[in-house]
């Protein structure tokens, strides 16, 4: 229990850990908390009867550095802090706890704040819809031109609970706010119909807690010769950070990394497109050897994740995830902004600030890692990053380009935004020079409308 964070050996990773979880439900059993005065278990119960919260044995055990929680940033990734909530949102459950109101009455008041959190960001439920034979697929999303993300219906939880998390209504029970497929055949029939998309995104939750099998049901039918245009198959996951044993020891390890070896002599590109958010979470032998395992199958592990407020708000700790990224052969992919979703104002970083840290950190690293682009805003209209700020035509501005954009003919071009010191959100900026809109916001409400 007390051991630190980086002494696990490979061999003391046992698989039967796999299911030792801690939710709400049985949080009193987890034995780390007894390092917590009672208040502080009173406010995670409180704010998890809200927000969704799971943490499994390798994280507690290993990855979080008890003597420093709260500030440990691997407590405050999983663990609910009062501040994630509204004050009068908290001391409403709060008072519904202290005077054991039934679970129904908790339940209806905590889907009330919920419906005021935005749980889906970016309108993703109307407009990235797709569809077969002029009917709704379930499960897929279709928003860039190159890149579908498919959600299987087994991928839609994962091994914890990241607390700023931005699909964080998926795991909450309400099955309305859910996007989920069991229907591998109708994805290979969209991809079919769609032979300008190259890329599949299969993402959750995270598709990692689905054992091989399964994962190797969907992307099966993929394979065929016929859909040869589709190159590259990318997973999203957090697995390396909550659960390597699922490369190293679980049950069906080897079958998962034979399954991705032969997506590689099937001639796609694999890329295990990995949620990190601190450099600790690279720090354990397992971890690494995870990393290690899935680079022998010559998948690609490419790295992304949010810049966050009380976790990583800091250019040494992007600065360090970078170069030991690159030391392990992962590859820096993205830096985030923080989505406008659930806790959001507990995790939020101005764009101005943001910007300064990824720059700092870009200036304490080789090329090899300034591979990563951001921060990077996930909009509705697209992938819009801060390029930087200077003074143009009298005026300070931000640099804004598309990444990726509704239409692939917005991407790349620059745009400019009036500077705002606290903007936290591309909603938030105002076009510069006293413009009415920006360049792509005519067409934008046309797509839309
Ligand atoms: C980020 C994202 C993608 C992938 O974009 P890349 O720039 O190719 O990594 C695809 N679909 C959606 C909805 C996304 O948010
Ligand atoms: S791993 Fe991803 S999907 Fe899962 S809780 Fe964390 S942010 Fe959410």
């Amino acid at each position: 229990m007390s051991r630190s964070v980086s002494t696990l050996r490979i061999a003391d990773a046992a698989p039967r850990e796999r299911f030792q979880v801690h939710t709400q439900r049985n949080l009193a059993e987890l034995p780390q908390l007894a390092a917590l005065s009672a208040a502080q278990r009173f406010e995670i119960e409180v704010v998890s009867s809200v927000l969704p919260f799971r943490v499994n044995r390798y994280v507690c055990e290993h990855l979080i550095d008890w003597s420093r929680v709260p500030d440990d940033p691997i407590f405050r990734l999983v663990f609910p802090q009062r501040e994630m909530l509204d004050p009068e949102d908290f001391a409403a459950i709060a008072g519904l706890l202290r005077k054991r109101a039934s679970r129904a009455e908790v339940a209806a008041l905590a889907n009330g704040i919920r419906a005021t959190l935005n749980p889906h960001p970016a309108d993703q439920a109307e407009l990235n819809t797709a569809q077969v034979d002029g009917r709704r697929l379930d499960g897929v999303q279709h928003k860039y031109d190159e890149t579908v993300l498919f959600f299987p219906a087994r991928g839609q939880v994962c091994h914890s609970y990241c607390t700023f998390c931005f699909r964080w209504a998926q795991f909450v029970g309400d099955r309305s706010l859910r996007f989920a497929s069991s229907r591998p055949e109708l994805l290979a029939r969209y991809f079919r119909k769609n032979p300008q998309v190259s890329d599949l995104l299969i993402t959750g939750g995270d598709p990692m807690v689905m054992l091989a099998h399964h994962l190797e049901s969907y992307v099966k039918p993929l394979l065929a010769p016929e859909l040869e245009h589709l190159r590259t198959i990318r997973i999203g996951t957090k697995s390396l950070t909550f659960w390597p044993q699922r490369y190293v020891c679980d049950a069906d390890a080897p079958e998962l990394l034979r399954l991705l070896e032969r997506w590689v002599r099937a001639g796609k590109h694999v890329a295990i497109m990995a949620h990190y958010n601190h450099w600790r979470e690279l720090d354990t032998p397992i971890a690494r050897e995870a990393i290690r395992r899935i680079r022998g199958t010559g998948a690609v592990i490419r790295s992304q994740g949010p810049l966050l407020r009380h976790i990583n708000d800091s250019s040494d700790v992007w600065a360090r995830l970078w170069n030991d990224q690159v030391r392990l052969g992962v590859v820096p992919y993205y830096m985030f902004v923080e989505r406008d979703t659930g806790a959001r104002q507990y995790f939020e970083v101005p764009l101005a600030r943001g910007w300064e840290i990824y720059r700092e950190a870009m200036k304490q690293v080789s090329g090899l890692a300034r591979t990563a682009r951001g921060p990077s805003m996930s909009t509705s209209p697209g992938k819009v990053e801060i390029q930087g700020v200077s003074e143009l035509g009298g005026e300070k501005v931000f640099v804004l380009r598309f990444i990726q954009g509704r239409n692939s003919d917005w991407v790349q071009r620059p745009f400019f935004a009036r500077y705002d010191e606290n903007a936290t959100w591309l909603d938030e900026l105002e076009p510069a020079w006293g413009a009415s809109e920006f360049f792509f916001e005519p067409e934008f409400r046309r797509m839309t409308a």
